[in-house]
């Protein structure tokens, strides 16, 4: 075939494809342009998934009579200018492609009037030309109506899924912008029926309620900038974020409830989707997901968001400071809002209020015992002669249970601890801080280990041994893939060094990410920590109550499962009918 130009109706068909991909495009574009025009109310209907009618009514500014062929023009925007423009962009459009694209795939109708015109403006438009201009009376704002989308591209029609997903991802949409623009009344109506509507009363809280229920918005937890529980100030003043954030036991199955806007524009990046994941990792299930609504705000000049026409994907100059000042906000209000610590218990002698000691007085009072209970015969050797076992202010051990939990009674009921959890918990806390430490404490074996890896698990040897050596592993080559074990993290052992670092270099291939330490931290806690089965003395389980009280998180364990299941004094009393 001969290279030809393509007409001009093709071209304008094809870059329409690349705007108005399916009807939620349509109304995405639509609303962006009525909140662009100061819309405080803006009302979306469609029909038939949106394939036979899409209208979206703003009370915006409107456009002058004389401009309304114009902003269907290709190319044509009122909001910028030059190229300069673009780097401190604050409108959510900025091509000038919108309606033009909309037009060329649509029967499209638009009604308009400013403050100060005597009277509205229709136009009309068919296959992207106008075919009809009358003066039309019409409250200041504008209404364009999309009639029969893609009736003229039937291979795009073809690519669609049913109506009824077409709705539904009109209504998810709605939903954000609802969620991002809590000042904006929303009114969505599907096939004539309401389903959201929004007060505009500039409340996020509010506007959660109204999409995701009364219930989860009750319960989200609020996100600010600001010094972080360890007391670090933010370093990264221009990036600011909020928003709200539920706590790990308000959660769903898929990641749809987390929202990230970006200068208030509906974004997805996997950056910031693993600051979040990273805040909550250890405290959620691993198929389950936070609600999460985000507000990050930066400098635009920080930001390119002239990735791609739909504006979806964007690029950050400061990706680390992005990452950092995301999941310091979410953590931090997942700190401040984590469970009461176990509640000290009081001994007889502490009964009488003056005699209570300070709590500080609890963390003071060091029981001397081995960092790891009951991890090896030699460690529990070297145990001196430990005092009382039920020291003030702590819970008493009353013993254990199947060989996997202790009980414990404290003032405030009774306490059920499952042992390898907990002590998974107090480990994963421990082996975090030494990596982030860059000091892994590490302990020699009398005799070295000999271990054998797998081809694909050398070849991550290979290109890890400085993390391994970081993590506290000493590896020497000792034969075809195998290799002595010197060193290992302490307090891992010999039996479970082995499958620890098997683990890990499997683990490895994810070294870049920002979740490493994490996932190398818990894949340590894990294999390191005591087993189901593993008898306990009381003196062992309340070291391990006691160095589980000073942890974050002391009802989850790594994995987001409980560490104990508490019976408290109100429990109790409902139980023997005493209330
Ligand atoms: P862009 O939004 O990128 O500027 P569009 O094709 O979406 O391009 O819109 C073209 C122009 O039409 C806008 O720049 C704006 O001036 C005007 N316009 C579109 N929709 C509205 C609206 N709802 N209210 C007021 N002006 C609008
Ligand atoms: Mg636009």
């Amino acid at each position: 075939m001969p290279i030809r130009l393509l007409d001009q109706d093709v071209v304008t068909k094809i870059a329409a494809g690349e705007v108005v991909e399916r009807p939620a495009s349509v109304v995405k574009e639509l609303v962006e342009n009525s909140i662009d025009a100061g819309a405080s109310a803006i009302s979306v209907e469609e029909h038939n998934g949106g394939l036979t009618l899409i209208r979206v009514t703003d009370n915006g500014h409107g456009i002058e009579e004389s401009e309304v062929e114009l902003a269907f023009r290709r190319h044509a925007t009122s909001k910028l200018q030059s190229l300069d423009d673009l780097e401190h962009l604050r409108s959510l459009g900025f091509r000038g492609e919108a309606l033009p694209s909309i037009a060329a795939v649509a029967d499209v109708e638009m009604v308009t009037a400013t403050s100060d015109a005597r009277a509205g403006t229709t136009l009309r438009l068919k296959n992207g030309v106008p075919s009809e201009r009358r003066p039309e009376a019409h409250p200041q704002g504008t209404t364009i109506s999309v009639h029969r989308l893609f009736h003229a591209t039937p291979v795009r029609l073809k690519f669609l899924k049913s109506t009824r997903a077409e709705s539904s991802r009109i209504a998810y949409l709605v939903s954000q912008f609802a969620l991002s623009y809590p000042e904006i009344r929303f009114t969505l109506s599907i096939d004539g029926r309401v389903t959201l509507r929004t007060t505009g009363d500039a409340d996020l809280r509010q506007a959660v309620a109204q999409v995701y229920g009364g219930e989860v918005a009750g319960r989200m937890l609020v996100l600010s900038q600001g010094p972080n529980s360890g007391g670090k100030v933010s370093t990264f003043p221009e990036i600011k974020v909020s928003g709200l954030t539920s706590p790990p036991d308000l959660n769903r199955a898929s990641r749809s409830f987390i929202s990230i806007f970006l200068n208030r524009r509906c974004v997805y990046d996997r950056m910031v989707s693993r600051a979040i994941d990273e805040a909550y990792r250890g405290l959620l299930m691993t198929d389950r997901c936070p609600i999460v609504v985000l507000n990050i705000s930066l400098p635009p000049e920080m930001v390119d968001v002239n990735v791609h026409p739909t504006k979806h994907e964007v690029r950050f100059r400061q990706e680390g400071m992005v990452f950092a000042a995301v999941n310091a906000a979410i953590s931090r209000a997942l700190d401040d809002a984590a469970p009461a610590k176990i509640s000290p218990h009081k001994t007889q002698r502490g009964a009488g209020s003056e005699e209570q000691q300070p709590l500080e007085g609890a963390v003071t009072s060091e029981i001397p015992f081995p960092e790891a209970p009951a991890l090896s015969p030699a460690a529990q050797s070297r145990t001196p002669s430990v005092t009382a076992p039920d020291g003030p202010d702590f819970m008493k051990v009353l013993g254990q249970v199947d060989k996997t939990y202790i009980a414990a009674g404290a003032q405030d009921g009774l306490y059920l601890v499952d042992q390898h959890a907990a002590h998974e918990r107090i480990l994963f806390e421990r082996f975090k801080q030494q990596l982030a430490e860059k000091h892994v404490e590490k302990q020699g074996l009398l005799e070295p280990l000999i271990v054998e890896v797998t081809p694909e698990q050398e070849v991550a040897l290979a290109e890890r041994r400085d993390t391994m050596a970081d993590l506290g592993f000493t590896i020497e080559p000792f034969g075809e893939r195998t290799y002595l074990l010197r060193t290992v993290p302490a307090p891992l052992q010999d039996d479970n060094a082995a499958q620890a670092l098997h683990e890990l270099l499997t683990l490895a291939d994810d070294k870049e990410g920002p979740d490493w330490p994490n996932r190398a931290a818990a894949s340590l806690a894990c294999h390191a920590a005591i087993k189901a089965g593993q008898v306990l003395e009381d003196r062992e389980a309340h070291e391990l109550l006691r160095q589980l009280q000073q942890t974050t998180q002391p009802r989850t364990c790594p994995h987001g499962r409980p560490t104990m299941v508490h019976l408290s004094s109100g429990d109790l009393r409902r139980h023997f009918g005493r209330q």
